[in-house]
């Protein structure tokens, strides 16, 4: 396994889902981890279960402060950070017509002003130390392709490819690369919301929701895993050189090949 030994990697949306496993994944792998979610009480118990140093830190990624201050929280207490995994997010589904501004404007607050914030906060620590660092933002299929009743998570989605390229060409010069991992589904709180409020838009079952819209277009019908986006997030945390940066890593089993 790749060792992250000696690293300090922060985590948004790492109470649940993916971030969780990426968290732990990164753990055993020896780094620090900072565990960072809205949900301050489940934060801290998801890093006292991973061990190795970790903390939770109470982040709402919307919130300048509060990401100014969980941040320098790690510098204190742990050191400046070498890898951010910018994941928190959640999904909102409607049709466009019916779409209040209010959520909108919430998911993009969530999607795109988290990962600016962050990753903002993650490069100045990444340059004072002179270590450079890895900058990972959470995409998902949705930064390449579209479907019904996700406007704001797509458009969104999408523009973290933006964002992580600008990080690329900003941050080379300190050693910094930004990639995007775009998952296909995954079995999380997130998606196992959704297959009910989808079967209720599309007026199909639960089962027809799984197999005709989320995977109908993979090449084996399958669920991506936890363990696959984890594997994915280690091996960027872990690749050194900026041969690999503004880049976007599809993790679909085949929905969307690029
Ligand atoms: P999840 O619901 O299991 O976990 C999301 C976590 O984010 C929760 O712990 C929640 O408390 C936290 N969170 C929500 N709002 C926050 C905020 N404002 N500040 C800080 N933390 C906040 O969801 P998941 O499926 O693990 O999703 C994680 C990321 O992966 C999201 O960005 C999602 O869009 C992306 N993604 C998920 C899938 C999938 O199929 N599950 C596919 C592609 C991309």
């Amino acid at each position: 396994m790749q060792s992250l030994s000696g690293k300090i990697a922060l985590v948004t949306g790492a109470a649940s889902g993916i971030g969780r496993a990426i968290a732990s994944s990164y753990a055993r792998a020896g780094a620090t981890v900072v565990v960072a979610d809205i949900d301050a009480d489940k934060a801290g118990e998801v890093a006292s279960i991973l061990g190795g140093g970790a903390i939770g830190v109470a982040m709402d990624v919307t919130d300048e402060a509060q990401v100014e201050e969980g941040f320098s929280r790690t510098r204190q207490d742990l050191g400046p950070v070498d890898i951010l995994v910018s994941n928190a997010g959640v999904q909102i589904i409607s049709p466009l017509v019916d779409f209040s501004f209010a959520d909108w404007k919430r998911m993009l607050a969530i999607h795109m002003d988290g990962a600016f914030l962050t990753s903002r906060a993650a490069m100045r620590q990444m340059i004072a130390s002179g270590r450079g660092g890895s900058i990972i933002l959470m995409g998902s299929a949705h930064s390449h392709v579209a479907s019904k009743f996700k406007a704001p998570y797509v458009a969104a989605k999408h523009g973290l490819l933006g964002l992580a390229r600008v990080i690329a060409k900003e941050g080379a010069k300190d050693n910094i690369r930004s990639n995007v991992i775009c998952p296909g589904f995954v079995r999380t709180p997130l998606v196992e919301k959704q297959i009910p409020e989808q079967a209720r838009e599309l007026g199909i079952s639960e089962e027809e929701v799984i197999r005709n819209v989320m995977l109908r277009d993979t090449v084996d019908g399958e669920f991506t895993t936890l363990t696959d986006i984890a594997d994915t997030a280690l091996f960027l945390a872990g690749f050194e050189s900026n041969a690999l940066t503004g880049q976007s890593l599809v993790v679909t089993h085949g929905w969307h090949i690029q």
